[in-house]
């Protein structure tokens, strides 16, 4: 195992039968639609990746990036760093996340995205954190619940570093610098 892994949480195994399964759910639920999915970068990349694939039905991609994140703590405010490039008005829209940990980030896309008048709007993440929460706010679709520890990989970052191992995994405090 890598010296900064403390533990692996989620295997790539799990992670792929999750994924598929994610994939099939909306599948089925978009019947006969085409989906606009919007990834927040860059922590969504990986699981978006190999989402899309498990999906058939037509789509579309965008992206956005939003900031409300550095080193391992939330700053609460939330800042638009990329803008949509696509007219979402009218369009069945799901947007990917890597994982919900405070909820801050995606509550206030959801109010800024509704204002674009998409036909339908959902939510989509890999991971979710529900211990951490400070606002309410509920996934429709949601891969793993995790207890409150960081984690890294599979997209997840710690200072933009470790998104490229193929598992979830515990970050080894040790790897921890926060000054
Ligand atoms: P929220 O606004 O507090 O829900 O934070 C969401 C964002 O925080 C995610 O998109 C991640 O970029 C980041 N984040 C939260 N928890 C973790 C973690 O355990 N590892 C890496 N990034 C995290």
């Amino acid at each position: 195992m890598k010296e900064f892994v403390k533990k692996i949480l989620i295997d790539e195994k799990a992670i792929a039968e999750k994924i598929e399964e994610l994939g099939r759910r909306i599948t089925k639920d978009y019947e006969g639609k085409e989906v606009i999915f919007i990834g927040i970068l860059r922590g969504s990349v990986v699981f978006m990746a190999d989402l899309i694939r498990k999906v058939d039905l037509p789509c579309k991609l965008d992206f956005m990036s939003m900031s409300s994140y550095e080193g391992t703590s939330s700053t609460g405010a939330v800042k638009i760093k990329k803008d949509l490039t696509y007219d979402i008005e009218n369009k069945d829209v799901i947007v990917v996340e890597d994982i919900v940990d405070t909820g801050t980030t995606l509550n206030y896309l959801r109010d800024y995205l509704k204002l674009r008048n998409p036909r339908s709007l959902k939510f989509c993440t890999l991971l979710d954190k529900p211990s951490r929460r400070k606002v309410v706010f509920n996934c429709d679709y949601s891969g793993f619940t995790i207890p409150n520890e960081f984690v890294i990989g599979f997209g997840l970052d710690y200072n933009e570093s470790y998104r490229n191992l193929p598992y979830v995994a515990v970050l080894d405090e040790k790897f921890i610098n926060e000054d």
